[in-house]
């Protein structure tokens, strides 16, 4: 009876511990007040925000997130959000009074400062404003040291201005915090040290040959300190070491082998040994490397030495393997010409090019860039409509937006 009585005690206390726990959960003592934290969630537009948040239809999440923060004026996070969402949609001013607005607040925590401050330089980032970033950022990990997104963020300022060095020291703060989790800091890291020899190079600077040597041994994926240490040795008439540097490039990325065929040709040449490229693109096609690209290299070799009819050969063994590439129908055209427009060849040419997988007039989704020959109004991938435009080539957008925080 006892032990019952025992157990009924332990329950209950367990319980009253409980209903604490959750009412602790729910009420924040602010400015000495207790705030209800249910409040925002007794309002559809907390909910509806958040929802067309995660669905990234940012106008209708602002619309419904400012409502909220008028029900609760001391939503510190919702707050937060919609100030990232007016810098989003690019209203860099209003991002910044409500970030700077709520910097003002009494009660703010240590991490609130620092997220809040983190916002702010995101602001001022995007606005341009780059000295009050920095600042801003610094400031962040006076308060919180291991902030990776300020460190990040630090580091793309100083990549802006040309500051290798700063960035290169701040990247190495980050990869020490990631701690071998993250694969791409070795890459970034080596493209840091690459951009401070290049730079030392432009100076005449000797170091820069060990910089380069850095660079390739921190990431011997590191394609442009591999060229630029062999040009560095070829421009001191070390021509055997330069291609001793662009062979190596060969060996760590023969998926990039293409940046040093060039060089490659010519030194070969100069050494008297252009045998030396055919075989290199050989061993690059037997391996299937690349696929067009030693291809298209040995057929404008060849065509050079005026084997026209194995230049054209080499040809048509590349297009299936790109056959939008317009640098092989050129090569072809050239070849061709050179063959007194052989009707033969082309034949075999338009027969070649009637298989392949062209993309006549090619359309993209511009929400999940789903690809189509033709524009369709609704998106069979992501489903939305009216979303497709022409393709055209264009520079790369910027892919680093997830690891900054910012706006793609
Ligand atoms: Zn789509």
């Amino acid at each position: 009876m006892t032990t019952e009585l025992y157990l009924l005690a332990v329950l209950l206390a367990l319980l009253l511990g409980l209903a604490a726990g959750k009412a602790w959960e729910r009420y924040k003592l602010r400015d000495g007040r207790w705030v209800d934290r249910r409040r925002l969630r007794e309002t559809p537009h907390y909910m509806l925000g958040l929802n067309f948040l995660v669905d990234n239809q940012v106008d209708q999440a602002i619309e419904e997130l400012g409502q909220a923060t008028s029900l609760d004026t001391d939503a510190l996070e919702v707050r937060m959000i919609l100030g990232n969402l007016y810098r989003q949609k690019g209203q860099v001013g209003r991002a910044v009074n409500v970030h700077q607005a709520l910097l003002q607040r009494p009660d703010l925590t240590e991490l609130e400062q620092a997220y809040v401050l983190l916002c702010l330089g995101l602001d001022f980032r995007h606005g341009g404003f780059v000295d009050r970033a920095l600042e801003a950022f610094q400031e962040v990990l006076r308060l919180d040291p291991r902030n990776r997104y300020a460190l990040v963020n630090l580091q793309k300022l100083y990549e802006d201005q040309h500051q290798w060095a700063e960035a290169l020291r701040v990247r190495e703060q980050v990869a020490k915090i990631d701690g071998g989790r993250h694969p791409d800091n070795q890459q970034i890291l080596g493209f840091l040290r690459n951009e401070i020899g290049h730079e030392q190079q432009r100076a005449d600077d000797p170091a820069a040959v060990r910089t380069f040597q850095a660079a390739i041994d921190t990431d011997a994926h590191t394609v442009p300190a591999h060229l630029n240490l062999g040009d560095l040795r070829e421009g001191r008439g070390d021509l055997a070491g330069a291609v001793e540097a662009w062979e190596r490039l060969v060996a760590a990325v023969p998926e990039q082998a293409h940046f040093a065929f060039d060089r490659l040709e010519r030194a070969y040449r100069t050494m008297g040994a252009p045998h030396r490229f055919v075989e290199l693109c050989h061993r690059l096609i037997d391996r299937e490397l690349q696929g067009w690209r030693p291809r298209l290299a040995l057929s404008r070799h060849l065509a050079a030495a005026g084997q026209h009819r194995a230049a054209f050969d080499q040809l048509l063994d590349a297009l299936p393997h790109h056959p939008h590439a317009l640098a092989i129908h050129q090569q072809i055209w050239e070849a061709l010409e050179a063959l007194a427009f052989d009707p033969a060849l082309i034949r075999r040419y338009v027969e070649l090019t009637r298989e392949a997988v062209f993309y006549l007039d090619p359309h993209i989704c511009r929400r999940c860039r789903y690809r189509s020959t033709e524009p369709l109004w609704h998106c069979p991938q992501c489903h939305e409509w009216n979303t497709f435009v022409e393709e055209r080539l264009a520079p790369a957008k910027d892919t680093a937006a997830a690891e900054t925080m910012e706006a793609p």
